[in-house]
């Protein structure tokens, strides 16, 4: 089990997601982030694919998910290991 993004692999990731596909127009499932039980270790942020989770440069900041982007997969609630993110169905309204 990793503790924190310190303990994954160094892969390339980009900070910005502007250049990338607005992905989040796929998503039939939706990751609800539960600040409360987010310990802030960043391991949603290495894992997703989309470069869908925002983090402050500090990173000291809870991560912010970046629906535009969120193409609603689910590794990161699946990675999760406080288990702070739950996927829940799409809104027709949203
Ligand atoms: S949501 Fe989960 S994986 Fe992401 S930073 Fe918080 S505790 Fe870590
Ligand atoms: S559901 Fe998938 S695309 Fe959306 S934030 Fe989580 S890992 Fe990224």
């Amino acid at each position: 089990m990793f503790k924190g993004y310190k303990d994954l692999p160094c892969v390339p990731m980009t900070w910005d997601t502007t250049l990338v596909n607005m992905t989040g127009g796929w998503r039939t499932y939706k990751p609800i982030l539960d600040e409360e039980k987010c310990n802030k270790c960043y391991i949603c942020w290495k894992f997703c694919p989309e470069a869908a989770i925002d983090v402050d440069d500090e990173l000291k900041e809870v991560p912010k998910i970046d629906y535009d982007h969120c193409k609603g997969c689910a590794i990161c609630a699946n990675e999760c290991p406080k288990e702070a993110i739950e996927m829940v169905e799409e809104s027709i309204e949203d």
